[in-house]
């Protein structure tokens, strides 16, 4: 049985979006408090995917009792003004955004990481001309959202050209202070 936070959130992220829980992020056990939201962004190929892939792994404890917490992680959303509005219209007042989680990592870094993906992954869309247009696509609509909520002293950026292992230990450093 959804709850109304969860079915609001079904509505605002439709099915596309990845979300990072294996459990279901709809249901809500404690239907009486407000969802706490940490949305999760960054360039294509930044390791928004492998990272939160990680902490579901090895922070399994932790995202036990964030589930219970009814605390949601949330990959690549909001990555415009379009997915922004839908979630400031449709979600407020029923969920809280606890901070953004930016891997920053630079163009190229991010392109070669994609092409590299590209060769096992099967994403038709990890090749050069694409992945020129997706870097477009993030400087112009996804970047601003993250400014916006920088603004708001809501962003925790993490430099993700690093090794898999250095950002995950700084992503653990920032659960851990942020509870
Ligand atoms: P995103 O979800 O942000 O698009 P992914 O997590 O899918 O990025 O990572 C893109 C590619 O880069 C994958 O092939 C992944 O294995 C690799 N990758 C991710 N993080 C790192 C890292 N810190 N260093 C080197 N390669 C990485
Ligand atoms: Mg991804």
């Amino acid at each position: 049985m959804l709850s109304r936070c969860g079915r609001r959130l079904l509505q605002v992220l439709g099915l596309s979006f990845p979300l990072l829980t294996r459990r279901p992020l709809i249901l809500c056990p404690h239907r009486l408090m407000k969802p706490l939201v940490v949305f999760v962004l960054g360039g294509p190929g930044a390791g928004k995917g492998t990272q939160c892939t990680r902490i579901v792994e090895e922070m399994d404890q932790t995202m036990a009792t964030n589930a219970q917490k009814n605390k949601f992680l949330i990959d690549g959303f909001p990555r415009n003004q379009d997915n922004l509005q839908g979630w400031n219209k449709t979600m407020d007042g029923e969920a809280d955004v606890a901070f953004v989680l930016f891997f920053d990592c630079n163009n190229e870094i991010c392109v070669e990481r994609c092409l590299e993906r590209g060769k096992s992954s099967g994403r038709s869309d990890d090749n050069r001309e694409s992945l020129e247009k997706r870097i477009q696509t993030y400087l112009q609509s996804t970047k601003p959202i993250i400014d916006l909520y920088e603004e708001m002293g809501k962003v925790k950026k993490i430099d993700a050209s690093k090794s898999v292992d250095e950002v995950f230990d700084e992503v653990v450093k920032i659960f851990d202070k942020e509870g």
